[in-house]
């Protein structure tokens, strides 16, 4: 808000609400799979989210599809994402709640429909399991910094009131970046010219006919631009609707959230999402009247849930040791300190719809490497910033955003952490080797025995 004099914070004693080796924040992907390997390396850890469940966009944006655990190697789909990957798909598939891959993406890669209930679920068991305390309604605020590169404390806020928690090792999960902005790491914001990508709201549909909507997913797109060539106007070219685990219910794409400028939603800034919420909810209610009046299956079929917040695809990302780029990702790049890879391809959302581009399969082996450097934050000693605002370029984040490569990130931070509390030195110096070990050893697939073909 702004106010021409400001507001003076009265200076507070704060709680010191607890103290752990590693503090995770964020419930995504890569901070379940950051806690996750630091909890079971023995390391006391403590992951901090401000909604009462897990899954991070996974849920909250109402995803319930994991992208970027399989790649198209040459001509073959396979998952190229393991370790800590393979026991969520475990305990999903254990409780009904994951379905066969599927092909998306004009049949060039594999995705796979998780339900979003048992994924709540599965994800609180696998913390909890690890050895985790999890805090939810938790909303991190600010830090304590010891040293001008040391973080002391992370700053929360919650209906309990303000505490801190003291660590040794951070992990930023935020998807923002939010520790490594407040204790003065280096980040770049959006494709330079101040848009990121543009976020969309997601909801599900209930009460389908299965039989009848069977085409339903090719047939919208044809549908939506023939009305288009009629003068009707939708907020987003290339609408996505796919089937759930139980086809009564479908799960839509179809947004785009631009401000009243045209520019991205900024997930940073709490106006513009205010905003940005209630324009995606009125988005998700004008697209589906259309739907269901002119699509086969769903004349009865209603919204049953919108998702609990807008999906952010991009906001800040660190510039760490190494910047992941789109030539890295098209050119199946590889590094010497690869901690994992991901095949999932640039799908970059723009104003005017999505520029999907990939490696030059099946030609190439259709993955990249993603080396540990680029969890390393510039600057700050005891932070790993793991997930959406690892460091990338605007164009590499187009692709390694995805669930896949964030998991592949958040292990390697929770073990990272594990490593360098083990040898007495910051995360930067640590022995790589070793960190890949532990991570093959966990069950990682580091992408070491391919030759790359281009
Ligand atoms: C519309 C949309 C569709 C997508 N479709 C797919 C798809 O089909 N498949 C796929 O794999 N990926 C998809 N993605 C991308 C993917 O969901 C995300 O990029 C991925 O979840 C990022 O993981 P993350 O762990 O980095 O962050 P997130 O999943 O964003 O998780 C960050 C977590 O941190 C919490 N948090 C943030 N700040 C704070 C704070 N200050 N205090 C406390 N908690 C905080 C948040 O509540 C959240 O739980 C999509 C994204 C969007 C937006």
């Amino acid at each position: 808000m702004n106010n021409r004099y400001g507001v003076i914070a009265e200076s507070r004693n704060t709680t010191v609400m607890g103290e752990y080796d590693v503090v995770v924040l964020g419930g995504g992907p890569s901070g379940i799979a950051a806690a996750a390997a630091a909890g079971r390396s023995g390391r006391s850890t403590i992951l901090i989210e401000r909604y009462g469940f897990l899954g991070g966009s996974g849920t909250a944006a109402c995803i319930s599809d994991f992208c970027g655990l399989h790649a198209n190697v040459h001509g073959e789909h396979r998952q190229v994402v393991h370790g800590i990957a393979d026991e969520i798909q475990d305990r999903l598939q254990k409780m009904g709640g994951l379905k066969e891959p599927h092909l998306s993406l004009r049949s060039m890669i594999k995705a796979q429909v998780y339900d979003l209930s048992a994924y709540k679920i599965a994800l609180d068991e696998l913390l909890l399991g690890s050895g985790v305390k999890i805090l939810f309604h938790a909303m991190a605020a600010g830090v304590h910094m010891e040293t001008d590169r040391q973080i002391g404390a992370l700053f929360i806020e919650s209906k309990s009131g303000r505490a801190a928690i003291r660590g040794r090792i951070f992990i930023d999960c935020s998807g923002d970046g939010d520790i490594a902005a407040w204790s003065g790491a280096p980040f770049e914001y959006g494709d330079g010219l101040g848009n990121t990508l543009y976020p969309s709201m997601k909801f599900r549909i209930n009460n389908v006919d299965p039989v009848r909507a069977k085409d339903g997913r090719n047939l919208l797109p044809r549908l939506m631009e023939e009305a288009e060539a009629r003068g009707r106007k939708f907020p987003r070219k290339g609408a996505l609707m796919r089937a759930q685990i139980n086809p009564i219910e479908w799960v839509a794409n179809a947004t785009l959230v631009k401000n009243p400028d045209g520019t991205a939603v900024d997930g940073t800034n709490v106006e513009q999402l205010s905003y940005g919420e209630v324009e995606g909810r009125r988005q998700c209610w004008e697209v589906f009247e259309f739907i269901k009046s002119v699509t086969p299956g769903f004349e009865n079929a209603y919204i049953v849930d919108i998702a609990a917040q807008l999906g952010i695809r991009q906001t800040r990302r660190i510039k760490g040791e190494y910047m992941l780029t789109e030539a890295d990702i098209l050119g199946c790049a590889d590094f010497d300190d690869s901690i994992g890879v991901n095949g999932w391809p640039v799908e970059a959302h723009t104003a005017t719809g999505v520029i999907i581009k990939f490696a030059n399969v099946p030609h190439s082996r259709g993955f990249n490497q993603l080396p540990y450097r680029m969890i390393l934050p510039q600057r700050v000693e005891n932070l790993l910033v793991a997930g959406r605002c690892a460091s990338m370029t605007h164009e590499g984040q187009s692709s390694a955003r995805v669930s896949g490569p964030c998991l592949v990130m958040g292990q390697a931070a929770g073990s990272a952490a594990d490593i360098s509390l083990k040898a007495g030195v910051w995360p930067r110096s640590i022995d790589v080797a070793k960190l890949q070990e532990r991570l093959e050893h966990d069950g990682a697939f580091l992408g070491r025995q391919y030759e790359t073909i281009t």
